[in-house]
């Protein structure tokens, strides 16, 4: 299977509302090429060092999303690059965010990540512990919240759609209560073998790798 056919069958079976992000982590270039030519812009990567070289050689017009944990001291190399930062994971990486925004006068667009299986091996923050995000987020100038990213434990597709669910209840919950600096316009969840479920479930974006490029080793 070619990459071109590959994204033509995801988008066929997908609403034209959503976005597809093709991850393209550890991929080379002509691969992301490929993608570009069959109509992506929005490409996801989860190393800063990664992001920084691909966004350096390849086409200007493309929103990179930076999907991965994001180190504090790495920061700076990203503010500028990253279209979207999907995984706002710790309060302290919130407030340095803030500082290294003010510092350069720029806003940030982040989607804060929830670890809803509340698992060890996942970062991200627990349900219980958002509403301390929140108030911190209020108090932000230059970070806003744009919605919601998870990674949902492994299972079947009934798992899957249950904790689909969870966070979909959690976002439309954040967005009746209007935060300051905060909107809740984007959902993303779902990935290769889930993505189906997730748009189901209420997901704005999805998040694509192997299903796109092939396998990674
Ligand atoms: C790698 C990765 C994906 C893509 O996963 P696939 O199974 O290859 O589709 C999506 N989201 C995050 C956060 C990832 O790290």
């Amino acid at each position: 299977m070619s990459i071109k056919k590959n994204i033509e069958q995801i988008k066929e079976s997908m609403p034209e509302d959503v976005t597809l992000v093709a991850v393209s982590k550890t991929k080379p270039i002509e691969f992301l090429e490929e993608a570009y030519t069959a109509g992506i812009r929005d490409f996801g990567e989860n190393k800063v060092q990664e992001l920084i070289e691909k966004f350096e050689l390849f086409h200007k017009d493309v929103r990179w999303h930076f999907i991965g944990h994001l180190q504090t001291n790495k920061i700076k190399y990203i503010i500028d690059k990253a279209f979207l930062i999907h995984s706002l994971d710790s309060t302290k990486l919130l407030k340095e965010l803030e500082k290294q925004c003010s510092k350069n006068q720029m806003q940030i667009n982040t989607l804060i990540q929830i670890n809803i299986g509340k698992e060890d091996t996942k970062y991200g923050f627990y349900e219980e512990q958002l509403n301390e995000v929140l108030n911190e987020v209020e108090r932000c100038n230059y970070v806003k919240i744009k919605g919601i990213m998870v990674i949902i434990p492994k299972g079947n597709e009934e798992s899957n759609r249950y904790y689909f669910k969870r966070t979909k209840n959690i976002f439309e919950n954040i967005k009746k209560q209007k935060y300051q600096n905060v909107t809740m316009e984007i959902l993303s969840m779902g990935m290769t073998h889930d993505y189906e479920t997730a748009i189901e479930e209420g997901a704005t974006l999805v998040r694509i790798g192997e299903g796109i490029f092939g396998k990674r080793i």
